[in-house]
Protein backbone atom coordinates (compact mmCIF):
# COMPACT_ATOMS: atom_id res chain seq x y z
CA UNK A 1 0.00 0.00 0.00
CA UNK A 2 1.15 3.64 -0.56
CA UNK A 3 3.45 4.70 2.74
CA UNK A 4 2.26 8.52 2.21
CA UNK A 5 -1.51 7.55 1.90
CA UNK A 6 -0.97 5.45 5.08
CA UNK A 7 0.72 7.95 7.06
CA UNK A 8 -1.95 10.73 6.28
CA UNK A 9 -4.54 8.14 6.86
CA UNK A 10 -5.59 9.52 10.74
CA UNK A 11 -6.52 12.56 8.50
CA UNK A 12 -8.60 10.59 6.05
CA UNK A 13 -10.34 8.88 8.63
CA UNK A 14 -11.22 12.37 10.50
CA UNK A 15 -12.46 13.88 7.09
CA UNK A 16 -14.91 10.27 6.70
CA UNK A 17 -15.97 10.95 10.77
CA UNK A 18 -16.47 14.25 9.94
CA UNK A 19 -17.98 14.91 6.22
CA UNK A 20 -18.94 11.75 4.57
CA UNK A 21 -23.04 10.74 4.95
CA UNK A 22 -22.55 6.87 4.64
CA UNK A 23 -24.62 4.93 2.80
CA UNK A 24 -26.75 2.29 4.45
CA UNK A 25 -25.86 2.24 8.43
CA UNK A 26 -26.71 3.78 11.36
CA UNK A 27 -24.09 6.80 12.15
CA UNK A 28 -23.98 7.12 16.00
CA UNK A 29 -22.72 3.36 15.87
CA UNK A 30 -19.81 4.19 13.24
CA UNK A 31 -18.76 7.85 14.89
CA UNK A 32 -17.74 6.00 18.34
CA UNK A 33 -16.16 3.11 16.41
CA UNK A 34 -13.41 2.74 14.44
CA UNK A 35 -14.60 3.62 11.16
CA UNK A 36 -12.62 1.42 8.22
CA UNK A 37 -11.96 2.58 5.02
CA UNK A 38 -11.04 0.31 2.29
CA UNK A 39 -7.93 1.36 0.75
CA UNK A 40 -6.93 -1.03 -1.92
CA UNK A 41 -8.48 -4.06 -3.65
CA UNK A 42 -6.51 -7.15 -5.46
CA UNK A 43 -8.49 -10.23 -6.80
CA UNK A 44 -11.01 -11.51 -3.94
CA UNK A 45 -9.49 -9.08 -1.36
CA UNK A 46 -8.94 -5.57 -0.14
CA UNK A 47 -6.78 -4.08 2.59
CA UNK A 48 -8.07 -1.90 5.18
CA UNK A 49 -6.70 1.02 6.48
CA UNK A 50 -4.86 -0.78 8.76
CA UNK A 51 -3.03 -3.14 6.53
CA UNK A 52 -5.32 -5.73 7.49
CA UNK A 53 -6.45 -7.91 4.82
CA UNK A 54 -10.12 -9.23 4.11
CA UNK A 55 -11.45 -11.32 1.80
CA UNK A 56 -14.41 -10.25 0.12
CA UNK A 57 -17.33 -12.07 -0.04
CA UNK A 58 -20.06 -9.71 -1.01
CA UNK A 59 -17.92 -8.09 -4.05
CA UNK A 60 -17.69 -4.74 -3.01
CA UNK A 61 -19.98 -5.16 -0.18
CA UNK A 62 -23.30 -4.93 -2.47
CA UNK A 63 -23.00 -7.84 -5.11
CA UNK A 64 -20.91 -5.34 -7.57
CA UNK A 65 -17.25 -6.23 -8.24
CA UNK A 66 -18.23 -9.35 -10.33
CA UNK A 67 -14.74 -9.73 -12.12
CA UNK A 68 -12.49 -8.90 -9.48
CA UNK A 69 -10.21 -5.89 -8.00
CA UNK A 70 -6.70 -4.75 -9.92
CA UNK A 71 -8.50 -5.29 -13.58
CA UNK A 72 -5.76 -3.22 -15.05
CA UNK A 73 -6.97 -4.26 -18.88
CA UNK A 74 -10.88 -2.49 -17.82
CA UNK A 75 -8.47 0.43 -15.88
CA UNK A 76 -6.62 0.59 -19.54
CA UNK A 77 -9.82 0.94 -21.14
CA UNK A 78 -11.27 3.80 -19.36
CA UNK A 79 -8.09 5.77 -19.76
CA UNK A 80 -7.65 5.36 -23.08
CA UNK A 81 -11.33 6.06 -23.90
CA UNK A 82 -11.65 8.93 -21.49
CA UNK A 83 -8.68 10.38 -23.37
CA UNK A 84 -9.93 10.07 -26.75
CA UNK A 85 -13.81 11.30 -25.80
CA UNK A 86 -15.17 10.96 -22.60
CA UNK A 87 -18.99 12.12 -22.40
CA UNK A 88 -21.37 13.47 -25.45
CA UNK A 89 -25.35 12.55 -24.83
CA UNK A 90 -28.53 13.63 -26.44
CA UNK A 91 -28.73 12.50 -30.11
CA UNK A 92 -25.33 11.45 -31.17
CA UNK A 93 -24.02 7.98 -30.18
CA UNK A 94 -20.37 7.22 -28.77
CA UNK A 95 -18.16 4.06 -30.17
CA UNK A 96 -18.01 2.14 -26.92
CA UNK A 97 -21.78 2.74 -26.58
CA UNK A 98 -22.87 1.02 -29.72
CA UNK A 99 -19.94 -1.93 -29.66
CA UNK A 100 -21.00 -2.70 -25.83
CA UNK A 101 -24.93 -2.49 -26.93
CA UNK A 102 -24.36 -4.43 -29.94
CA UNK A 103 -22.35 -6.71 -27.30
CA UNK A 104 -24.82 -6.93 -24.37
CA UNK A 105 -27.45 -7.74 -27.46
CA UNK A 106 -25.53 -10.49 -28.46
CA UNK A 107 -25.91 -12.96 -25.10
CA UNK A 108 -30.07 -11.87 -24.91
CA UNK A 109 -31.68 -13.63 -27.23
CA UNK A 110 -35.10 -11.40 -28.37
CA UNK A 111 -34.04 -8.30 -26.93
CA UNK A 112 -32.71 -5.67 -29.11
CA UNK A 113 -32.53 -2.11 -27.49
CA UNK A 114 -29.88 -0.68 -24.85
CA UNK A 115 -30.74 2.98 -22.93
CA UNK A 116 -28.09 3.44 -20.69
CA UNK A 117 -27.94 4.94 -17.65
CA UNK A 118 -26.72 5.18 -14.46
CA UNK A 119 -28.10 3.42 -11.78
CA UNK A 120 -29.75 0.21 -11.16
CA UNK A 121 -32.98 3.06 -9.58
CA UNK A 122 -32.79 4.97 -12.43
CA UNK A 123 -32.48 1.72 -15.11
CA UNK A 124 -35.70 0.84 -13.14
CA UNK A 125 -37.15 4.20 -13.74
CA UNK A 126 -36.61 4.60 -17.34
CA UNK A 127 -38.77 0.80 -17.60
CA UNK A 128 -41.61 2.56 -15.36
CA UNK A 129 -41.74 5.40 -17.70
CA UNK A 130 -41.68 3.45 -20.73
CA UNK A 131 -44.97 1.50 -19.44
CA UNK A 132 -46.60 4.88 -18.53
CA UNK A 133 -45.91 6.03 -21.63
CA UNK A 134 -46.96 2.94 -24.19
CA UNK A 135 -50.26 3.19 -21.30
CA UNK A 136 -51.33 6.80 -22.83
CA UNK A 137 -50.08 5.95 -26.07
CA UNK A 138 -52.05 2.52 -26.78
CA UNK A 139 -54.51 2.04 -24.17
CA UNK A 140 -56.00 5.86 -23.86
CA UNK A 141 -54.12 5.82 -20.65
CA UNK A 142 -55.54 2.80 -18.48
CA UNK A 143 -53.21 0.31 -18.60
CA UNK A 144 -50.85 1.79 -16.15
CA UNK A 145 -50.89 -0.01 -13.38
CA UNK A 146 -47.41 -1.86 -12.31
CA UNK A 147 -46.89 -4.77 -10.13
CA UNK A 148 -44.46 -5.65 -7.97
CA UNK A 149 -43.82 -8.05 -5.55
CA UNK A 150 -43.75 -8.41 -1.84
CA UNK A 151 -39.47 -8.54 -0.97
CA UNK A 152 -38.20 -7.33 -3.81
CA UNK A 153 -36.33 -4.35 -4.43
CA UNK A 154 -36.27 -2.06 -7.51
CA UNK A 155 -34.12 1.04 -5.82
CA UNK A 156 -33.82 3.93 -3.77
CA UNK A 157 -35.63 6.76 -5.89
CA UNK A 158 -39.63 7.88 -5.13
CA UNK A 159 -40.77 5.47 -8.14
CA UNK A 160 -38.75 2.68 -7.36
CA UNK A 161 -39.96 2.50 -3.73
CA UNK A 162 -43.87 2.72 -4.67
CA UNK A 163 -42.39 -0.69 -6.26
CA UNK A 164 -40.57 -1.81 -3.01
CA UNK A 165 -41.73 -5.27 -1.66
CA UNK A 166 -39.73 -4.55 1.61
CA UNK A 167 -41.61 -2.38 3.85
CA UNK A 168 -39.16 -1.51 6.56
CA UNK A 169 -36.91 0.27 3.64
CA UNK A 170 -40.37 2.46 2.92
CA UNK A 171 -41.19 3.41 6.23
CA UNK A 172 -41.34 7.40 6.91
CA UNK A 173 -40.78 8.22 2.85
CA UNK A 174 -43.92 8.26 1.79
CA UNK A 175 -46.55 9.14 0.50
CA UNK A 176 -45.53 7.34 -2.76
CA UNK A 177 -46.12 7.43 -6.44
CA UNK A 178 -50.30 5.68 -7.24
CA UNK A 179 -50.66 3.01 -9.94
CA UNK A 180 -48.12 0.21 -7.95
CA UNK A 181 -50.00 -3.13 -6.91
CA UNK A 182 -48.04 -5.65 -4.57
CA UNK A 183 -48.41 -9.37 -5.68
CA UNK A 184 -47.45 -12.25 -3.22
CA UNK A 185 -43.63 -13.19 -2.55
CA UNK A 186 -42.87 -16.88 -3.81
CA UNK A 187 -40.74 -18.32 -1.15
CA UNK A 188 -41.66 -22.05 -0.25
CA UNK A 189 -39.87 -22.00 2.81
CA UNK A 190 -41.96 -19.13 4.37
CA UNK A 191 -45.32 -20.78 2.23
CA UNK A 192 -48.03 -19.19 1.74
CA UNK A 193 -50.22 -22.44 0.32
CA UNK A 194 -50.29 -25.49 1.69
CA UNK A 195 -48.39 -26.74 -1.21
CA UNK A 196 -44.49 -27.64 -2.20
CA UNK A 197 -42.92 -27.95 -5.02
CA UNK A 198 -43.96 -27.32 -8.74
CA UNK A 199 -47.29 -26.86 -7.28
CA UNK A 200 -46.32 -24.49 -4.78
CA UNK A 201 -44.99 -22.44 -7.62
CA UNK A 202 -47.89 -22.50 -9.72
CA UNK A 203 -50.00 -21.68 -6.74
CA UNK A 204 -47.38 -18.34 -6.41
CA UNK A 205 -47.64 -17.64 -9.95
CA UNK A 206 -51.82 -17.96 -9.61
CA UNK A 207 -51.99 -15.43 -6.69
CA UNK A 208 -50.39 -12.43 -9.49
CA UNK A 209 -52.96 -13.66 -11.88
CA UNK A 210 -55.35 -13.09 -8.67
CA UNK A 211 -54.50 -9.81 -8.38
CA UNK A 212 -54.32 -8.83 -12.26
CA UNK A 213 -58.08 -9.69 -11.90
CA UNK A 214 -59.01 -7.90 -8.60
CA UNK A 215 -57.45 -4.86 -10.25
CA UNK A 216 -58.88 -5.53 -13.73
CA UNK A 217 -56.14 -6.79 -16.39
CA UNK A 218 -57.28 -3.65 -18.97
CA UNK A 219 -55.54 -1.23 -16.12
CA UNK A 220 -52.28 -3.37 -15.18
CA UNK A 221 -49.17 -2.53 -17.80
CA UNK A 222 -46.68 -4.55 -16.56
CA UNK A 223 -45.47 -6.84 -13.98
CA UNK A 224 -42.01 -6.24 -12.52
CA UNK A 225 -39.77 -8.97 -10.78
CA UNK A 226 -36.16 -9.62 -10.10
CA UNK A 227 -35.25 -13.09 -11.40
CA UNK A 228 -33.61 -14.52 -7.84
CA UNK A 229 -35.09 -12.17 -5.06
CA UNK A 230 -31.46 -10.61 -3.65
CA UNK A 231 -32.07 -8.05 -0.49
CA UNK A 232 -35.16 -9.33 0.22
CA UNK A 233 -34.26 -13.23 1.68
CA UNK A 234 -31.76 -14.59 -1.64
CA UNK A 235 -35.07 -15.90 -2.86
CA UNK A 236 -34.97 -18.85 -6.04
CA UNK A 237 -38.78 -19.16 -7.14
CA UNK A 238 -39.75 -22.85 -7.08
CA UNK A 239 -40.25 -24.82 -9.84
CA UNK A 240 -43.24 -24.16 -12.34
CA UNK A 241 -43.23 -20.47 -11.26
CA UNK A 242 -41.74 -18.76 -14.49
CA UNK A 243 -43.47 -20.70 -16.95
CA UNK A 244 -46.83 -19.72 -15.26
CA UNK A 245 -46.06 -16.08 -14.43
CA UNK A 246 -44.99 -15.87 -18.61
CA UNK A 247 -48.05 -17.80 -19.48
CA UNK A 248 -49.93 -15.23 -17.43
CA UNK A 249 -48.94 -11.84 -18.87
CA UNK A 250 -49.05 -13.35 -22.09
CA UNK A 251 -52.47 -13.87 -21.46
CA UNK A 252 -53.58 -10.50 -20.09
CA UNK A 253 -51.03 -8.38 -22.66
CA UNK A 254 -48.66 -7.68 -19.84
CA UNK A 255 -45.15 -6.21 -20.39
CA UNK A 256 -42.39 -8.09 -18.16
CA UNK A 257 -39.97 -6.59 -16.52
CA UNK A 258 -37.08 -8.72 -14.91
CA UNK A 259 -34.90 -6.60 -12.60
CA UNK A 260 -31.33 -7.89 -13.50
CA UNK A 261 -29.72 -5.04 -11.15
CA UNK A 262 -28.20 -7.78 -8.76
CA UNK A 263 -28.40 -10.90 -10.90
CA UNK A 264 -27.36 -9.85 -14.36
CA UNK A 265 -24.30 -10.44 -16.62
CA UNK A 266 -23.17 -13.93 -14.87
CA UNK A 267 -23.63 -13.52 -11.07
CA UNK A 268 -25.69 -16.73 -11.21
CA UNK A 269 -23.70 -18.68 -13.22
CA UNK A 270 -24.24 -20.97 -16.81
CA UNK A 271 -26.02 -17.92 -18.34
CA UNK A 272 -25.70 -14.15 -18.83
CA UNK A 273 -28.72 -13.23 -17.01
CA UNK A 274 -30.62 -15.04 -14.21
CA UNK A 275 -33.88 -14.72 -16.28
CA UNK A 276 -32.38 -17.08 -18.84
CA UNK A 277 -32.53 -19.95 -16.31
CA UNK A 278 -36.12 -20.24 -16.42
CA UNK A 279 -36.77 -19.60 -20.29
CA UNK A 280 -38.52 -16.38 -19.43
CA UNK A 281 -38.84 -14.04 -22.72
CA UNK A 282 -39.25 -10.48 -20.76
CA UNK A 283 -40.07 -7.11 -22.60
CA UNK A 284 -37.51 -5.20 -20.18
CA UNK A 285 -34.70 -6.33 -18.41
CA UNK A 286 -33.15 -3.40 -16.26
CA UNK A 287 -29.00 -4.29 -14.93
CA UNK A 288 -26.06 -2.32 -13.14
CA UNK A 289 -24.06 -3.96 -10.68
CA UNK A 290 -22.42 -6.47 -12.80
CA UNK A 291 -22.60 -4.50 -16.18
CA UNK A 292 -18.61 -3.06 -15.01
CA UNK A 293 -18.63 -4.53 -11.81
CA UNK A 294 -18.01 -1.22 -10.39
CA UNK A 295 -15.05 -0.02 -12.52
CA UNK A 296 -17.74 2.75 -13.73
CA UNK A 297 -21.40 3.69 -13.49
CA UNK A 298 -23.13 2.07 -15.96
CA UNK A 299 -26.48 0.84 -15.51
CA UNK A 300 -29.09 -0.50 -18.66
CA UNK A 301 -32.75 -0.72 -19.76
CA UNK A 302 -32.91 -3.43 -22.33
CA UNK A 303 -35.65 -3.96 -24.44
CA UNK A 304 -37.34 -6.13 -27.14
CA UNK A 305 -38.14 -5.23 -30.00
CA UNK A 306 -41.88 -5.23 -29.81
CA UNK A 307 -41.54 -2.35 -26.77
CA UNK A 308 -39.04 -0.21 -29.00
CA UNK A 309 -41.54 -0.41 -31.84
CA UNK A 310 -44.23 1.37 -29.83
CA UNK A 311 -42.11 4.50 -29.74
CA UNK A 312 -41.48 4.76 -33.23
CA UNK A 313 -44.81 4.17 -35.20
CA UNK A 314 -45.77 7.97 -36.21
CA UNK A 315 -43.23 10.14 -37.05
CA UNK A 316 -45.70 12.99 -37.59
CA UNK A 317 -46.30 12.63 -33.62
CA UNK A 318 -44.37 15.09 -31.74
CA UNK A 319 -44.88 13.42 -28.27
CA UNK A 320 -44.38 9.97 -30.20
CA UNK A 321 -40.81 9.14 -28.65
CA UNK A 322 -39.30 8.10 -25.40
CA UNK A 323 -38.44 11.82 -24.21
CA UNK A 324 -36.36 11.55 -21.70
CA UNK A 325 -32.94 12.23 -21.05
CA UNK A 326 -29.95 10.64 -18.74
CA UNK A 327 -26.96 13.31 -18.34
CA UNK A 328 -24.82 10.91 -17.44
CA UNK A 329 -25.68 7.77 -19.86
CA UNK A 330 -23.54 9.82 -22.30
CA UNK A 331 -20.52 8.82 -20.10
CA UNK A 332 -18.28 6.71 -22.38
CA UNK A 333 -16.32 4.96 -19.28
CA UNK A 334 -19.14 3.01 -18.65
CA UNK A 335 -19.34 0.97 -22.02
CA UNK A 336 -15.76 0.84 -22.46
CA UNK A 337 -15.37 -1.10 -19.33
CA UNK A 338 -18.27 -2.59 -19.54
CA UNK A 339 -16.86 -4.12 -22.72
CA UNK A 340 -13.30 -5.22 -21.17
CA UNK A 341 -15.72 -6.56 -18.34
CA UNK A 342 -17.71 -9.04 -20.48
CA UNK A 343 -14.08 -9.78 -22.53
CA UNK A 344 -12.77 -11.06 -19.26
CA UNK A 345 -16.01 -12.89 -17.89
CA UNK A 346 -15.59 -14.68 -21.85
CA UNK A 347 -11.98 -14.92 -21.79
CA UNK A 348 -11.65 -16.68 -18.29
CA UNK A 349 -14.49 -18.54 -18.26
CA UNK A 350 -16.07 -17.12 -15.36
CA UNK A 351 -19.62 -18.17 -16.01
CA UNK A 352 -18.85 -22.11 -16.36
CA UNK A 353 -17.01 -20.77 -13.06
CA UNK A 354 -19.41 -19.53 -11.50
CA UNK A 355 -21.77 -22.81 -11.97
CA UNK A 356 -19.19 -24.81 -10.45
CA UNK A 357 -17.60 -22.83 -7.24
CA UNK A 358 -21.53 -21.81 -6.97
CA UNK A 359 -22.36 -25.59 -6.27
CA UNK A 360 -19.67 -26.05 -4.21
CA UNK A 361 -20.42 -23.35 -2.07
CA UNK A 362 -23.93 -24.96 -2.09
CA UNK A 363 -22.76 -27.98 -0.94
CA UNK A 364 -20.58 -26.02 1.86
CA UNK A 365 -22.86 -24.22 3.62
CA UNK A 366 -25.43 -27.24 3.57
CA UNK A 367 -22.52 -28.99 5.63
CA UNK A 368 -22.12 -26.19 7.96
CA UNK A 369 -26.43 -26.68 8.18
CA UNK A 370 -25.80 -29.95 9.33
CA UNK A 371 -23.50 -29.05 12.12
CA UNK A 372 -25.33 -26.01 12.90
CA UNK A 373 -29.17 -25.73 13.47
CA UNK A 374 -29.20 -22.15 13.48
CA UNK A 375 -29.42 -22.48 9.68
CA UNK A 376 -32.87 -22.79 8.74
CA UNK A 377 -32.29 -22.96 4.71
CA UNK A 378 -29.41 -22.70 2.46
CA UNK A 379 -30.63 -21.18 -1.09
CA UNK A 380 -29.34 -19.04 -4.15
CA UNK A 381 -28.01 -19.73 -7.73
CA UNK A 382 -24.41 -19.34 -9.03
CA UNK A 383 -22.47 -17.95 -6.62
CA UNK A 384 -25.31 -15.67 -4.94
CA UNK A 385 -25.88 -17.51 -1.97
CA UNK A 386 -27.97 -16.74 1.22
CA UNK A 387 -28.32 -19.13 4.58
CA UNK A 388 -31.61 -17.88 6.69
CA UNK A 389 -30.94 -18.24 10.69
CA UNK A 390 -33.98 -19.45 12.46
CA UNK A 391 -33.74 -19.45 16.38
CA UNK A 392 -35.72 -22.56 15.56
CA UNK A 393 -36.46 -24.63 13.01
CA UNK A 394 -39.77 -26.05 13.36
CA UNK A 395 -41.72 -22.60 14.23
CA UNK A 396 -38.72 -20.87 11.60
CA UNK A 397 -38.53 -17.92 14.12
CA UNK A 398 -36.21 -15.70 12.97
CA UNK A 399 -32.99 -14.69 14.71
CA UNK A 400 -32.97 -11.49 16.83
CA UNK A 401 -30.94 -9.16 14.14
CA UNK A 402 -28.52 -8.58 16.77
CA UNK A 403 -27.50 -12.13 16.36
CA UNK A 404 -27.23 -12.13 12.80
CA UNK A 405 -25.09 -8.95 12.80
CA UNK A 406 -22.72 -10.42 15.30
CA UNK A 407 -22.27 -13.28 12.90
CA UNK A 408 -21.37 -10.87 10.31
CA UNK A 409 -19.25 -8.78 12.55
CA UNK A 410 -17.65 -12.01 13.77
CA UNK A 411 -16.52 -12.82 10.41
CA UNK A 412 -15.46 -9.25 9.67
CA UNK A 413 -12.68 -9.80 12.78
CA UNK A 414 -11.39 -12.85 11.09
CA UNK A 415 -11.28 -10.68 7.73
CA UNK A 416 -13.88 -12.10 5.78
CA UNK A 417 -16.78 -9.59 4.95
CA UNK A 418 -20.13 -11.61 4.26
CA UNK A 419 -23.69 -9.12 4.35
CA UNK A 420 -26.76 -9.46 5.88
CA UNK A 421 -30.19 -8.92 4.59
CA UNK A 422 -32.53 -5.97 4.54
CA UNK A 423 -35.60 -6.55 7.14
CA UNK A 424 -37.48 -8.58 4.69
CA UNK A 425 -39.15 -9.70 7.41
CA UNK A 426 -40.52 -6.46 9.20
CA UNK A 427 -37.92 -6.69 12.58
CA UNK A 428 -36.23 -9.01 11.18
CA UNK A 429 -32.61 -9.49 9.03
CA UNK A 430 -31.65 -13.03 9.56
CA UNK A 431 -30.68 -13.98 6.11
CA UNK A 432 -26.69 -13.64 5.43
CA UNK A 433 -25.56 -13.44 1.98
CA UNK A 434 -22.79 -14.57 -0.09
CA UNK A 435 -21.98 -13.08 -3.38
CA UNK A 436 -17.88 -13.59 -3.73
CA UNK A 437 -16.22 -12.31 -6.99
CA UNK A 438 -17.14 -14.92 -10.55
CA UNK A 439 -13.30 -15.23 -10.20
CA UNK A 440 -13.35 -17.59 -6.33
CA UNK A 441 -11.95 -21.04 -6.03
CA UNK A 442 -12.37 -23.76 -3.96
CA UNK A 443 -10.01 -22.47 -1.38
CA UNK A 444 -11.83 -18.85 -0.95
CA UNK A 445 -14.58 -20.80 -0.29
CA UNK A 446 -13.42 -22.98 1.88
CA UNK A 447 -11.77 -19.73 3.77
CA UNK A 448 -15.13 -17.82 3.85
CA UNK A 449 -17.04 -21.13 5.19
CA UNK A 450 -14.68 -21.28 7.92
CA UNK A 451 -14.88 -18.28 8.97
CA UNK A 452 -18.82 -18.58 8.95
CA UNK A 453 -18.82 -21.74 10.84
CA UNK A 454 -16.56 -20.04 13.45
CA UNK A 455 -18.27 -17.12 13.82
CA UNK A 456 -21.83 -19.77 14.03
CA UNK A 457 -20.26 -21.30 16.84
CA UNK A 458 -19.22 -18.44 19.00
CA UNK A 459 -22.66 -16.46 18.20
CA UNK A 460 -24.59 -19.53 18.89
CA UNK A 461 -22.58 -21.73 21.00
N1 LIG B 1 -32.74 -3.55 -8.10
C1 LIG B 1 -32.18 -4.45 -7.29
C2 LIG B 1 -32.62 -5.88 -7.38
C3 LIG B 1 -31.18 -4.07 -6.38
O1 LIG B 1 -30.65 -4.96 -5.53
C4 LIG B 1 -30.77 -2.71 -6.37
C5 LIG B 1 -29.65 -2.22 -5.47
N2 LIG B 1 -29.24 -3.01 -4.46
C6 LIG B 1 -31.41 -1.81 -7.22
C7 LIG B 1 -32.38 -2.26 -8.08
C8 LIG B 1 -31.06 -0.35 -7.22
O2 LIG B 1 -29.81 -0.13 -7.76
P1 LIG B 1 -29.01 1.23 -7.44
O3 LIG B 1 -28.59 1.16 -6.02
O4 LIG B 1 -27.86 1.16 -8.41
O5 LIG B 1 -29.91 2.35 -7.72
Amino acid sequence: MDGNLLNDIDKVVDADRAHVWHHLIQHQPFQTGAPRIIVEGKGMRVWDQHGKEHIDAVSGGVWTVNVGYGRERIANAIRDQLIKLPYFAGSAGSIPGALFSEKLISKMPGMSRVYFTNSGSEANEKAFKMVRQIAHKRYGGKKYKILYRERDYHGSTIGTMSAGGQDERNAQYGPFAPGFVRVPHCLEYRAQWDLTGEEYGIAAANAIEEVILAEGPDTVGALCLEPVTAGGGVITPPEGYWPRVQEICRKYDILLHIDEVVCGVGRTGTHWFGYQHYGVEPDFVTMAKGVASGYAAIACCVTNEKVFDMFKDDIEDPLNYFRDISTFGGCTAGPAAALENVAIIEEEGLLENTTQMGDYMMDQLNALADKHAVIGQVRGKGLFLGAELVSDRASKEPVPEKQAQAVVADCMAQGTIIGVTNRSIPGFNNTLCFSPALISTKDDIDQIVASVDEALGRVFG
